[in-house]
């Protein structure tokens, strides 16, 4: 018993010694993992990180020194959360022994494996995740740019809240009776049923303060995610209230006029609004873009199984800038595919193969106070390791027709999700 005792002790301590393995050991223990974005796909994979390989060096680059969630500002427009309540800090990731660098990386060399940050500091990595999100393509709508969206705010990337607490301020000043535009765009973009979210909390806001108001909705797409489960939402909550135009009755907007409010159609119908939001056409954030990671769809190509770029080795995009297939740009899918990511990562630094992932996404949408609903999905890597598939007979939506009562569990369900992934990212 002593003797084996002893044996099982020297092994323990003869590996960690490197004994073994003196190589895999050093090369463990130097490995630097950079984390360039501190949102959900980025916070994630920093988190997971430390949790799952302590050996790793990891450090975080995100300019900004608190995260507020895209998740729920839909709620803060309605006046159903403030935004104290979706921001999150990053002290969580520096008691797990994160490097937070609040700083913006403005250049990757993926030979030398370094990047350049805006302040001066150059970082070298031996992988790199890389997760930044969108951007908003300023033009692709014509006379949408910086200055039109601080008058028809967008409201649709993170950073500080100044977008949707102008929108908000914007359904204060509006005279009850008013119209409320909204521009959405086509496929793909992110939190494909977010529009039709803020749609319905919007509603929830004039239905209280501006019942007379009404919503127009010009879409550039003839069908969304949820559909049927929002439209009879809207016909139960809102009844009248909300005109949804697709893009075969002229729904898709081409052009803004931000001096008039006007949002104007592919065949020349001008519509005028008294607040008009403006969801814009999207792309993968500049840094993807500008390192040459993107392909001619504005959006980064990926390795289905380790999400490392097609473009550059040592570096996986995760979230919403890469190709993800079938999967929606989510934050679940951001944070799902960031925990393979570093998996795919860990395992490379030590010679071994990626783990055999599965993907997994719900998105909740409130369409209006204690009224949730749901679409749920599970992804993988076809067998050839070629693309992302959906599993067969694996998701779905909420029912329609539920009672009252179904839909007040998916709205605190959704909370419940809310807590969990924020935990998961930043705790
Ligand atoms: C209104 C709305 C509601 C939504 N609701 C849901 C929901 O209910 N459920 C859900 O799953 N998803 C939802 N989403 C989608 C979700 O927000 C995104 O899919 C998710 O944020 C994508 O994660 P990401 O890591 O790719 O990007 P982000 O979370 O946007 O993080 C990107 C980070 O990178 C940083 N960054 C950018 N460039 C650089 C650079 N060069 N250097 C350093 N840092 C950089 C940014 O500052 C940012 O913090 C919603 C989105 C919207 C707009």
């Amino acid at each position: 018993m002593t003797n084996s005792l002893s044996r099982r002790t020297f092994l323990a301590g003869a590996t960690a010694a490197g004994v073994f393995a003196p190589a895999l050991v050093q090369a463990q223990a130097q490995a630097r993992l950079l984390v360039v974005g501190g949102g959900f796909g980025g916070a994630s994979a920093a988190n997971y990180a430390r949790r799952a390989f302590p050996w790793l060096q990891v450090t975080l680059v995100e300019p900004q020194t608190s995260f507020v969630t895209c998740p729920y500002r839909n709620l803060v427009l309605s006046g159903q959360k403030a935004v104290g309540e979706i921001t999150h800090s990053y002290d969580g990731l520096r008691a797990r022994g994160v490097r937070v660098v609040h700083d913006y990386v403005t250049g990757i060399d993926a030979g030398a494996r370094t990047v350049r940050l805006r302040g001066g500091e150059t970082i070298a990595y031996d992988k790199m995740i890389l997760s930044p999100g969108i951007a908003v393509r300023w033009g692709a709508l014509e006379g949408y740019d910086e200055a039109a969206a601080q008058v028809m705010p967008h409201a649709w990337t993170p950073g500080d809240a100044s977008q949707t607490l102008l929108l908000r301020r914007q359904l204060e000043a509006m005279p009850d009776g008013g119209v409320v535009g909204f521009a959405i765009p086509g496929n793909p973009f992110r939190c494909p049923p977010g529009p039709y979210e803020r749609i319905s909390m919007v509603a929830s806001y004039l239905k209280r303060h501006k019942p007379r108001s009404k919503i127009v909705a010009l879409d550039a797409k003839d069908a969304f995610s949820k559909q049927g489960l929002f439209q009879d939402a809207w016909n139960e909550l809102y009844p009248g209230m909300i005109d949804w135009v697709p893009a075969n009755k002229d729904g898709r907007v081409v052009r803004v006029d931000a001096k008039e409010t006007v949002l104007e159609s592919e065949f020349g119908q001008r519509h005028k609004f008294a607040v008009a939001n403006v969801i814009p056409p999207q792309a993968a954030a500049a840094i993807v873009r500008d390192a040459g990671f993107a392909d001619q769809s504005g959006w980064a190509p990926v390795n289905p199984v380790t999400f490392e770029s097609r473009a550059a080795q040592h570096i996986h995009i995760i979230g919403d800038s890469n190709i993800p297939g079938p999967m929606p740009k989510s934050g679940y899918i951001a944070n799902s595919t960031a925990k393979q990511a570093v998996a795919s990562a860990a395992a490379a630094l030590r010679g071994e193969a990626p783990p055999n992932p599965v993907y997994y996404n719900t998105c909740y949408s409130h369409v209006g106070d204690e009224y949730g609903i749901s679409v749920v999905g599970v992804f993988r890597p076809n067998a050839e390791g070629t693309a992302i598939v959906e599993m067969p007979n694996s998701g779905g939506v909420s029912p329609r027709g539920a009672l009252p009562e179904q839909r007040r569990l998916e709205a605190l369900y959704a909370d419940a999700w809310y807590q969990s992934i924020t935990r998961d990212m930043f705790a």
